[in-house]
């Protein structure tokens, strides 16, 4: 089983000729809405291959949060802990140029109500779960809370420090089981340079030192590092032909959250992830991209 306390966003996607100067109205090709989060892709990837995954999180009071239950429950997911808050849902415009470039807005809406009081309503679904993923587009505060809490229950964590923030305070870092963040992220965190390998596995090592257990960075199509106390292991990426690399991020970290809670000893479950997150990258759009178990056997006979 998989608990994701986190964010749900609806991304609208804009292709446009080229951005309007202020008070221009210019017309855009084409437009899409798409189900993301970081939580939800997250939960949506963990769903998909089968495991039971519960959500921790809130919607608006709107179309898109009945939009979005809909999206979580057609994918499996146990929604006793999805709340409906105040504001509106949270809503990421995008806008995509014809070099692929993309500019991004992002209203975290009702996902900033999902405050450290609402996860006391749901401790049940702490203490009954395998792993606890949390990433970073809701108050860090809750977050901080969900480590407490799991610590508690000896429940495992894993914190996806996504996106960067550097009001992120090591002392909760520290109790985590599992800190993921990109080479960005890790920089922005240890305020070191993470510009090769060498310089990423020294920043991954500090981290360890300051008492995280396993420091797994993704390293896109360079693979993952792990690197905990006794192991500085790098896992390769698959080759394959990206087409779309968004939310391939989130498809690793869902992914090894539901290997990890089957069972799989850490670098058998990294091993899967760095293959799920592969395929995901050669095909379009986000949780449009996540395969299902059955998929994936198919993809990668
Ligand atoms: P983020 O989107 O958070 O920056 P990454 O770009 O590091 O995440 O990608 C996450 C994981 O997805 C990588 O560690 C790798 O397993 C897989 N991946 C990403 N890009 C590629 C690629 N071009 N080829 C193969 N695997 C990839």
């Amino acid at each position: 089983d998989v608990l994701v306390i986190g964010s749900n966003m609806i991304d609208l996607i804009t292709y446009i000729d080229r951005m309007p100067v202020e008070g221009e109205t210019v017309e855009a090709p084409d437009f899409q809405m798409g189900f993301g989060g970081k939580g939800a892709n997250q939960a949506v990837a963990a769903a998909r291959l089968g495991s039971k995954v519960s959500f921790i999180s809130m919607v608006g009071n709107d179309s898109f949060g009945k939009q979005q239950l809909a999206n979580f429950k057609s994918n499996s997911i146990d929604t006793t802990g999805v709340g409906v808050g105040s504001k509106s849902s949270g809503a990421a415009p995008i806008f995509v140029d014809p070099t692929s470039d993309n500019r991004i807005l992002i209203i975290k809406g009702a996902n900033n109500e999902l405050t450290p009081a609402v996860l006391d309503n749901y401790i049940d679904l702490i203490q009954n779960t395998k792993i606890v993923v949390l990433q970073q587009e809701i108050p860090l505060e809750t977050n901080y809370h969900a480590i407490d809490l799991a610590n508690e229950f000896k429940i495992p964590v894993l914190l996806n420090p996504a996106p960067a923030n550097k009001e992120l305070d090591i002392n909760h870092v520290s109790k985590v089981d599992f800190f993921s963040p990109n080479e960005t992220e890790l920089s922005t965190l240890t305020g070191m340079p993470t510009s090769n390998l060498d310089e990423i596995k020294r920043a991954a090592s500090r981290m360890v030192t300051m008492g995280v257990k396993n420091i797994i960075v993704t390293l896109g199509s360079k693979g993952v590092l792990w690197v905990n106390n006794t192991n500085s292991e790098l896992i390769p990426a698959i080759k394959v032909k990206a087409v779309d690399t968004t939310g391939a991020g989130d498809s690793f970290i869902g992914s090894f959250a539901h290997y990890y809670a089957q069972g799989e000893d850490i670098p058998v479950a990294l091993k899967h992830a760095n293959q799920y997150a592969a395929v995901t990258v050669t095909r379009k759009g986000t949780q449009k991209s996540y395969p299902t178990a059955t998929e994936l056997l198919s993809l990668t006979n």
